[in-house]
Parts: C-alpha cells; structure tokens; sequence
C-alpha cells in the first residue's frame, strides 16, 4: 500500500535527530576523474583477500558468525590482546555508535575536537549526547589542554581523533599521558586510531601500552584505510573486557557480514599484511612528496600523519573544490574551513599539485 504523496507525517522524529546534520560522503567520481575525496586506498584489493571474498560469496544463503570468531580471533592475535577485548563492526564508524550507545546517558557530555571527523557530533546526537566541541589549534592540532579543562561533572565520553581527520597531525604520547592523568577516571576516552599505519611520527602514542595502563581507554582501528577495504565495512574496538563487552551488547546482531568476515581475516594473514605493508610505504612516501611540494608552493600544511593534506583555504575552499572537480580531481571541501586532498596514485596527486600551484 502506498502513502499518498499529501499525507500529512504525524510522527515526530526525535528532535536530536532533526536537528542533525547530514555526513556529507566524498564526492563520487563520474568518467575519469581523479577521487581524492574519501581517505581510500588507491590499490585494488590484494589477491588473496579477493579470493577470500570470491569463495565466499558461494556461502552468503547462510548467516554470518554472529560472533565473527575467527575474524575477532585473528585480530586479537594481531594486535596482542586476548580476544574478549576486541569488538568487531559495520566500520569504526558503527563500532563507535555501539560504544556511545553503551555508555552514554541522555544529556552527557561528549567533548571532542573541532573541526574533526564529521561523524562525531552525528553519533553523539544519535547517542542521546550532548557535544561539547573544542576547537584545535591553527596548525590543526588538538588542543588536549583545552579538552582536558572542557572535562565538567556532566561529561561521559572524549573522543581523541589521532591522526585527527581532517587536518592530519597525531597527538604526541606525553600531551594524551597528561591528558589521561587529568580526566577522571569514569570518563571514556576513545582514541581513534583510524589512520595508524600512515603514522611516522616518533613522538605518536603507542595505544596498546595506553589501554593496558588506562582501563577507561577504548582504541578504535579499520580495516577501511590502511588495509584497503572500506566497501566491505570492518572496524574494531580494544577495550578491557568488561567495557568490551558492554560495546559488544549494544552492537547490531550479525553487524559483520559474511564476505567482510572472511576478507578482514585474510587481510590479517602473511601475504597481504607484507602487501599491504608496502602500498602503506609508497602512500607515506607520496604523502611525504606532496606535503613538500605544497609547502614549495607557498602553502601552509600541518604535519600530517595520515593519507591526506589540509588546506586552510577559509573562505576560498567551496569555490576552488568547485574548480578542481571542473578539472577533473576530486577533493573533499569543509566549506568555509578547509579542503581535504587524500594521497592517491602519483598522477592523481601530480594533478592536484598542478591546480594547487594555481591557487597561490
Ligand atoms: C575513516 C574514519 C573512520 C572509520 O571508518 P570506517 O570505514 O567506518 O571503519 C573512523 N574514524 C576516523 C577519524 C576516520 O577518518
């Protein structure tokens, strides 16, 4: 039965989720254009996670592991960690909705970084939360102090996005051991580690030795950027078991489907993590000849750790990410802010070199 097209809707919808805003995906290229708009591996699948996916799509009449044993198991053995602490999802993305939803409260505060990644107020809207945002510092860093002093009796959550998405820089070790020292201890802090292959940085932290020293930390890891799988959807959070499972009871039942499953433990395994390994070079390699090449140019550009450059082009951005996809190069504009440029193949960055030089 269809609704007529003048039926007046009666039902309200929660008034946080009218108030969202829409997350505003990367643009999709058309023809030949160059897509440096969504933080994506540039690579095509490694052989062997393909054939892991192509034999399994034989098997997709069955449910899934519910429980995505093996995946979890292999990732468990990945990291170091027993694998009551690992919590699979649709994407970090997913996972971080299911740890939001575990522990936050109508009206807790959840503060985090701004400009930052772009699903964080909408998960914390979602979640019944409150945002408190703070905003980082003009090299795009995240200001921890501030966050540390935006921590009231209300807040719940603090989201620590490292490499932050967009502007590229990592929290050092020493700015998050103060930070951790600071907050009390039944605040959650997350700390996104979505980039953390692309780091280079001495002075990053090693998040792990956080989690076992800093049992209200929850490290969130993909398999989307680094390992190349982000159509497939498979995120992960550490934790210590109790939080752990917590996040794993407000996850959606069966949230890992099946040929996501079987890609991400084949992506685990010796010939694709030495692939993989060697992409994640050459993109760090790139990321590194870009930045220079920027900085050549005249532009300003935070020390990124991640698969992307920022430009601050403030007002200017909406209209020159118009005037990129016109040429031909995809980027991802925060109108008003900024503009987003992932590391792709060399010619795609070599275009966007080529327009950013006419920019100055
Ligand atoms: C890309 C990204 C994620 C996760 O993406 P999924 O594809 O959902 O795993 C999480 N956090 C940040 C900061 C990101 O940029």
């Amino acid at each position: 039965m269809e609704t007529a097209p003048d039926t007046p809707v009666t039902v309200p919808l929660r008034a946080a989720v009218a108030a969202l805003p829409a997350y505003v995906p990367g643009a999709r290229p058309s023809g030949t254009a160059h897509k440096l708009s969504s933080n994506e591996n540039p690579y095509p699948p490694l052989p062997s996670v393909l054939a892991a996916i192509q034999s399994a799509a034989s098997e997709v009449n069955r449910y899934p592991d519910m429980y995505a044993t093996e995946l979890v198991e292999a990732i468990a053995a990945h990291v170091g960690l027993a694998a009551d602490q690992v919590v699979v999802g649709n994407g970090s993305v997913a996972v971080l909705h299911h740890v939001l939803e575990a522990v936050v409260e109508p009206g807790d505060e959840v503060v985090f970084p701004w400009r930052s990644f772009e699903a964080y107020p909408i998960i914390t809207a979602v979640a019944g939360g409150s945002a408190v945002t703070v905003p980082v510092t003009a090299d795009g860093r995240l200001d921890l102090p501030a966050m540390a002093a935006a921590v009231t009796e209300r807040t719940r959550v603090v989201l620590v996005c490292t490499p932050n998405n967009p502007t590229g820089p990592v929290v050092p070790a020493d700015d998050l051991e103060t930070f951790l020292a600071s907050v009390r201890r039944d605040v959650l802090v997350v700390v996104d580690e979505a980039y953390l292959e692309f780091v280079r940085a001495p002075e990053a932290p090693d998040a792990l030795d956080v989690l076992r020293r800093h049992p209200n930390v929850v490290v969130l890891r993909t398999l989307s950027k680094a390992y190349g799988l982000a159509g497939l959807r498979v995120g992960y959070a550490l934790a210590a078991p109790r939080l752990a499972a917590g996040i794993r009871a407000t996850s959606t039942p069966f949230g890992v489907n099946h040929l996501a499953q079987r890609a991400g433990i084949a992506a685990l395994q010796a010939p694709a993590l030495a692939e993989m390994t060697a992409h994640v070079e050459a993109l760090v390699a790139e990321r590194t000849r870009v930045r220079d090449a920027l900085r050549e140019q005249g532009w300003e550009v935070p020390d990124t750790q991640a698969n992307f450059v920022w430009l601050a082009l403030g007002e200017r951005t909406a209209g020159l990410a118009a005037e990129a996809a016109a040429a031909g190069v995809l980027v991802r504009p925060f109108a008003g802010d900024g503009m987003r440029v992932s590391i792709g193949e060399v010619a795609a960055n070599d275009a966007f070199l080529a327009l950013a030089a006419t920019w100055r």
